[in-house]
């Protein structure tokens, strides 16, 4: 797994994402009686893209960190965040992320303390946040594993009456446990089903990614799911599965059960796919650590 930061701030993507952040716009439509401006500059609905992205308010947060809002046309979060993954290399998603988490804290803080930080401020402490996080990491950045464009494959259309299975798994080490998410799609792209599960211990993160892979495949199977095209981050994985090496570790055992799972399949393809492709299944892997203590 490529993209990491603080798990705080991935989960609290995960929320946003899901419209779970009870802006005064989702308050609202919940039919709580309450005035729907910006609670910062008081002349927008505070829907999640605008209190975490727009201007007047937001946007200054990201010129600071010379990103653009503009990144894309949408003004729709789930969109914006896409764009962000598919084209933002990792260090500057991790960055992204922790800001949108410090611009939310920053719009509480405003609520309950009616207390508000500068964007200078804002940006300092997700930069802080960030730096502490990273130096947390054994090793920090320079383990990080570094994924080239050779070998990356684009989204193909999957055929009609096939599914599409995008895994991913995380390990968590402070937290002491891995966790791993899967996502089916059809071939309209329309969310099928998910799964999400704690997995005891810290794993490799190799080991991770092929039993969070092994669990999908054999959630599929299952749902008697025959005809999939396998999508997942996890390089090491993908090019394990595709070759007939056979070793002694825990991780070629690992990739031995996933190939004989992949047997009872009518047909598949595994395929290596960029973060952005997976970007579900991450926020998937990300809760799953969460919810499960
Ligand atoms: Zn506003």
């Amino acid at each position: 797994m490529a993209c990491k930061g603080p798990l705080k701030a991935r989960n609290f993507l995960w929320r946003a994402a899901k419209s779970f952040l009870l802006t005064t716009l989702d308050l609202h439509a919940r039919r709580v009686p309450i005035d729907t401006l910006c609670l910062i500059c008081q002349c927008n609905h505070e829907g999640t893209f605008h209190a975490l992205v727009e201007r007047p308010a937001a946007s200054p947060c990201w010129t600071e960190i010379q990103m653009s809002i503009d990144i894309c046309q949408s003004r729709d979060f789930i969109n914006w965040l896409n764009f962000l993954f598919e084209h933002y290399p990792c260090e500057e998603v991790e960055m992204a992320t922790i800001l949108c988490w410090s611009i939310w804290n920053n719009r509480n803080s405003k609520l309950w303390k009616n207390r508000t930080k500068s964007p200078t401020q804002i940006v300092q402490g997700a930069r802080t946040n960030l730096l502490e996080w990273q130096r947390a990491q054994e090793g920090g950045l320079f383990r990080r594993e570094q994924v080239t464009e050779a070998g990356m494959v684009k989204w193909n259309k999957p055929k009609r009456g096939e599914v599409v299975c995008n895994i991913d798994a995380g390990v968590f080490k402070a937290k002491g446990v891995s966790s791993y998410g899967a996502l089916i799609s059809d071939d309209e792209e329309s969310f099928v089903a998910a799964i999400w599960g704690r997995i005891r211990g810290v794993l490799e993160s190799r080991e991770a990614e092929a039993l969070g892979f092994r669990e999908a495949l054999s959630w599929l199977k299952g749902r008697n799911v025959t005809k999939v095209t396998i999508e997942g981050d996890a390089q090491v994985v993908v090019q394990a599965l595709r070759s007939n090496v056979i070793d002694k570790s825990y991780f070629s055992s690992l990739i031995c059960d996933c190939r004989l799972l992949l047997t009872d399949m009518r047909s598949y393809s595994v395929c290596f796919v960029r973060r952005s492709a997976s970007l579900v299944a991450y926020l998937l892997a990300g809760e799953a650590s969460l919810f499960s203590k």
